[in-house]
């Protein structure tokens, strides 16, 4: 049985096997330190398995040539998008020459997508405008304890079944077992995912055990029991989007060999790509109502169009704040420091300052930030706010 130790160094070979790769003339500066800071951080955390896992499931997805969608933050790190398939770069936007090295970073934009390509000024190669502007401390947070990567799979029918007997044989002393869990809403157990159960068993719990389709045993354990137990779980659900993606996909794979790695069309031919699995027919509609310039428009739009549909559009005269990143982002443009601009937005995306008991925790944080009456007026409106990589994730999906 690999060690914790074993797990990280083969995860930091893996990482900087594809940093060459991706940065065949030398690694730019802004790149390699942004790994190794999130390196450290993760090394810290004392918890490989969840990166491991991630890399188990990315190869197996590759292999079937199914989508696999992550929710949350994980892809805001640039290990994740090292480890992966790389759909989602979290880096600020950049300019890589792959013939001569030439690095450049693009301001005034949020995706380098947006940039457009362009020559290189060196030896005259095409680049590519990189990059999505998602910040790691959404990852792995500010304070001396890192959180801990967190992370949702969601993929076709069929796809845990899979996972877990590759799960099985990547922690080859474990036992790997789905788990399921009582919902007191529907009365019934729903399967929550896979659950890794620790080398050494504490029998002093009993095990409560559900059958599955086809005769398939699960443990039924409350989210308390999971913890208590030390399993590892892996949130998997099956859906119907990428059900719908996996339907496109040898034309997707068609065009991810010949590129290399996926990019998105010119923003002109957006309402060309396949929004099935995606976005619903009145999503779409009120999304094409909307012509966007910009890719980090389009994201707003079907935001936007989303909330519109679900009638929980929360502006105040105007603001339109589509993601934590973007609450973030906005922040900073009041010239606030970065990790007090991470905590707002942590704190508005928890649907903290929706919530009225908290309201003179609010009202004091605001006093340490500037930020204008109306985008505050705002924020005091989400009960949520999700990650911008959640749309960014299935938008690359639906592009390639
Ligand atoms: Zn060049």
């Amino acid at each position: 049985m690999r060690t914790k130790e074993d797990l990280f160094d083969l995860l930091k070979r893996n990482c900087e096997e594809r940093m060459e790769d991706l940065f065949p003339k030398g690694i730019p500066r802004d790149i390699q330190s942004r790994y190794e800071r999130e390196f450290e951080r993760f090394r810290k955390t004392d918890a490989p398995e969840e990166l491991y896992i991630y890399r188990v499931l990315s190869n197996l997805a590759d292999s079937m040539q199914v989508p696999l969608i992550v929710h949350g933050t994980a892809r805001n790190s640039l290990l994740t998008y090292l480890l992966g398939d790389g759909l989602v770069n979290p880096m600020k936007p950049y300019y890589y020459c792959k013939s001569c090295g030439h690095y450049e970073r693009i301001p005034d934009y949020t995706y380098g997508v947006d940039a457009g390509p362009r020559f290189c000024l060196e030896c005259g190669g095409l680049m590519h405008g990189e990059g999505f502007s998602l910040d790691e401390r959404f990852v792995w947070g500010i304070d001396d304890t890192p959180k801990r990567i967190h992370f949702e799979y969601l993929s076709i029918i069929g796809f845990t079944e899979m996972a877990r007997k590759n799960l099985c044989m990547a922690f080859n002393k474990r036992q790997v077992i789905p788990i399921t869990d009582f919902n007191s809403k529907s009365g019934r157990t729903v399967l929550r995912g896979i659950g890794i159960l620790p080398e050494e068993r504490n029998n002093e719990i009993n095990y409560d055990l559900t059958i599955l389709d086809k005769g398939r045993i699960a443990l039924l354990l409350s989210h308390e029991d999971v913890e208590n137990m030390g399993i590892t779980l892996v949130i998997t659900s099956d859906s119907s989007q990428a059900q719908a993606l996996y339907e496109r996909i040898p034309r997707a794979r068609s065009r991810y060999d010949m590129l290399g790695a996926p990019l998105p069309p010119s923003i002109s031919k957006w309402k060309r790509i396949d929004w099935d699995g995606f976005l619903t027919e009145e999503e779409l509609a009120v999304t094409s109502l909307l012509e966007p310039r910009s890719y980090e428009e389009l994201v707003m739009n079907i935001v936007f169009a989303k909330r519109a549909m679900n009638r929980t559009l929360n502006s105040h005269r105007g603001y339109l704040i589509p993601s934590r990143d973007h609450l973030f982002r906005e922040l900073l443009k009041y010239e606030n420091d970065e990790d007090r601009a991470y905590e707002i937005a942590e704190y508005v995306g928890n649907g903290y300052a929706f919530n009225t008991e908290r309201r003179q925790e609010w009202k004091q944080l605001c006093t340490t930030i500037l930020m204008p009456l109306d985008l505050k007026k705002t924020c005091e409106r989400f009960d949520s706010l999700g990650p911008e990589a959640n749309i960014l994730d299935q938008l690359l999906h639906v592009m390639i």
